[in-house]
Parts: structure tokens; C-alpha cells; sequence
């Protein structure tokens, strides 16, 4: 059975939404403190090395019992539960990972200490910086081709919809298109040099 759910064909991490396939199986409660949980399916899934890594033997406290969410038991998060957002100046913006509005309290702290535990936001970080360096340079060749910059981008964030809506690249282009100011840039000003 364990080597079945190795065999999964997941291409993005379900814990923090990077693409890629996950390697590793994590135990949602620790097998040293849980071993009678350790072959349990509902207790495994997959998880990238970086999740792994930052979520270790972490389960909660006693503020906060539960830190992580659980992918088949928290069936919210298949709609978009992180949003981000950009801010001007564009050719150099800063960004700011919060979460979407109307979570419902329970939810929201569920997800600020999954958030918060694994570090998304530190890793979200150079990601972003990256995606807004290539989306210049994709306006940059849409006003060559004559494209609406608007239409094409919403047709990215579209197409960034499989395989789920929290994956980094969604939340990216879910964050363009819901930006006036940005849009408004894009379509209008003039881009950067070093694209
Ligand atoms: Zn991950």
C-alpha cells in the first residue's frame, strides 16, 4: 500500500502548492509520537523535501492544537484560501501573502499556522519576485504581438487552474488580474529597460 502511494501522479505539493512532484510521504502525526498511526492511510500523504523539512515532528500547542491543514480532511482548500498582493512601485513591487476574505475564523487560524509553520511566505517570496520579472517580460512581447494584456493574462491565470487553485503560479495571476493599478501598468506604462 505505502508503495502505491509513492506511485502517486501528483505534480504539485499539496501542503504549500509548489509544482513539482513530492517526493516524500509525510506522517500528519509524527510516527515517533504517533506510531500507532504510522501505516494508517489517512494519516500519509505526499509532501515536498521543503514542507518536510520545516514541518518535522510539529503537530501544535496548546494554543493552537493543530497547526497543519489535512489534505483530505480539510476539503476547503480546494478553492483559493491564499491571496496575494501586489504592491507599487511595479517595476520593482513589494508583496504581501495573506488569505482570501470570508475563511470563517476557523479556517483562517488553521490556515495562518499551516502559513506560519512551514514558512510559505518566506518561500513564496523569491518565487514571486521571479514571476513578476517574467510577466514584464511576457507584456513586454504581448504589446509586440498586439495582444490585450488583460485578456492574455487572464487566460494564464486560467490555465494555472489545474491542479489546484492554491498553487504558486494561480495565486500569482489571481493577484495581476485582481489588481486595477497593476493592470493599468502593465497596459499602459513604460516597462523597464532590463527586461
Ligand atoms: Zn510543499
Amino acid at each position: 500500500m505505502l508503495s502505491a502511494m509513492r506511485q502517486h501522479e501528483l505534480t504539485v505539493c499539496p501542503a504549500c502548492g509548489e509544482l513539482g512532484r513530492p517526493n516524500t510521504l509525510d506522517h500528519y502525526l509524527p510516527k515517533r509520537l504517533y506510531p500507532q498511526f504510522c501505516v494508517t492511510p489517512a494519516n500519509l500523504f505526499p509532501m515536498c523535501d521543503a514542507c518536510q523539512l520545516a514541518k518535522g515532528e510539529k503537530v501544535g500547542d496548546a494554543r493552537t492544537p493543530r497547526f497543519f491543514i489535512h489534505p483530505y480532511f480539510d476539503a476547503f482548500v480546494a478553492e483559493q484560501v491564499l491571496r496575494l498582493e501586489i504592491h507599487a512601485p511595479f517595476d520593482a513591487p513589494t508583496f504581501t501573502l495573506g488569505l482570501v476574505e470570508g475563511l470563517g475564523p476557523s479556517k483562517a487560524r488553521l490556515v495562518r499556522s499551516h502559513m506560519r509553520e512551514l514558512e510559505i511566505e518566506k518561500r513564496y517570496a523569491g518565487f514571486f519576485r521571479n514571476q513578476h520579472r517574467r510577466l514584464l517580460r511576457l507584456v513586454d512581447a504581448m504589446r509586440v504581438a498586439g495582444q490585450d494584456v488583460q485578456q492574455t493574462l487572464t487566460t494564464f491565470k486560467h490555465g494555472a487552474t489545474e491542479p489546484s487553485l492554491n498553487t504558486w503560479e494561480h495565486v500569482f495571476y489571481a493577484a495581476a488580474i485582481d489588481n486595477p493599478d497593476l493592470i493599468d501598468y502593465l497596459t499602459n506604462a513604460q516597462l523597464p529597460q532590463y527586461l
